[in-house]
């Protein structure tokens, strides 16, 4: 093995650690802690385990969490009346809502109830529209995570080739966006791409996000490339074993004959999102607490 493992879980801890030392500075300040609000509806058991993962990194960053767990039957009507009520709570700096919801109520509905400060998914349609144009908002955690395990490699990416498989709203398409607006040249690709493996040789970092186990090869990569591997796909159980292995997009062993770096799953991309979900709600609300001081000062 040639290529160099990015180390996830080390970049997030010391992500987090630098938003508690920032989470305690402004609650200083503001004379609160900043807060974040998880929104879960139903009971889907891979849910469940990703937001009591986020309320215990919520707390441990200290900043304080508010949990609200609605029934699966719960309404459409009654997720926007509480999304309504967070969004004009003083004390909600970030609000979340756990995807995916149950079949009746509209996703996109309900990410555009959300106010857009306090969007720290970075899924609304105005923060995405910021983000494509350079303009400061609340990006997606995922992606975001993306660009700083790169940057934490390569802090340039002026003029160098960047791939990214998948073009979903959540990490393929803003991944994209973050790679130009860091002066990468890019190239997109989805299902209906021709000659993928032949795009995909020329890129100096390549950022896979297709849900396709194993789909990026070794002979796919550019010696040195930096490759990020989003994907997080369980197997069928070995015979005897209770779960199957979970695994990435990328074919772990071969790609890291090649590459320069390479991101593990379990431990690369994954840890990113929670630290950077907690980044944004401190983002969020420094941007909230400075409105309010100038609001006041005016
Ligand atoms: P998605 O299904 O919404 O989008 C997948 C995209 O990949 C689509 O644009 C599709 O056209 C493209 N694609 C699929 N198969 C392809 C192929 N064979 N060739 C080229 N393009 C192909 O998925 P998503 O929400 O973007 O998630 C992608 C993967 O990342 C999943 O495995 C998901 O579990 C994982 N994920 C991980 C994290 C994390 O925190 N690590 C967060 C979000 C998603």
């Amino acid at each position: 093995m040639s290529a160099t493992i990015i180390d996830g879980k080390a970049v997030a801890a010391s992500l987090r650690a630098e938003v508690a030392q920032g989470a305690a500075e402004l609650a200083r300040r503001m004379g609160r802690r900043p807060g974040l609000a998880v929104v879960l509806v139903g009971s889907d058991p891979a849910s469940q385990v990703y937001v009591a993962s986020k309320v215990k990194m919520t707390r441990e960053a200290g900043m304080e969490s508010f949990e609200h767990r609605l029934p699966e039957e719960t309404s459409e009507q009654d997720l926007l009346a509480l999304i309504a009520r967070l969004n004009a709570d003083p004390l909600v700096d970030g609000i979340l809502v756990q995807l995916p919801l149950p079949k009746h109520v509209n996703p996109g509905r309900v990410i555009e109830a959300i106010a857009p400060g306090k969007d720290v998914d970075g899924l609304h349609p105005e923060n995405a529209g910021r983000l494509a144009n350079g303009l400061p908002g609340l990006a997606p955690c995922t992606p975001m995570g993306c660009m700083m395990l790169i940057r934490s490699v390569v802090p340039d990416l002026r003029g160098l080739n960047a791939l990214v498989v998948g073009r979903s709203v959540l990490v393929g398409k803003p991944a994209a966006q973050m790679l130009l607006n860091a002066d990468a040249t890019i190239i997109v690709t989805h299902l209906d791409t021709v000659g993928l493996p032949a795009l995909c040789r020329q890129a100096d970092i390549v950022v896979v996000a297709a849900g396709c186990p194993g789909l990026v090869r070794g002979d796919w990569i550019k010696p040195g490339a930096v490759v990020i591997d989003v994907g997080i796909n369980r197997l069928p159980p070995e015979p005897g074993a209770p779960k199957g292995r979970i695994v990435g997009d990328v074919a772990f062993d071969e790609v890291s004959e090649v590459a320069g770096h390479i991101t593990p799953v379990p431990g690369g991309v994954g840890p990113m999102t929670i630290a950077c979900l907690l980044k944004n709600t401190l983002t969020a609300a420094e941007r909230r607490f400075a409105e309010a001081s100038q609001a006041r000062a005016a």
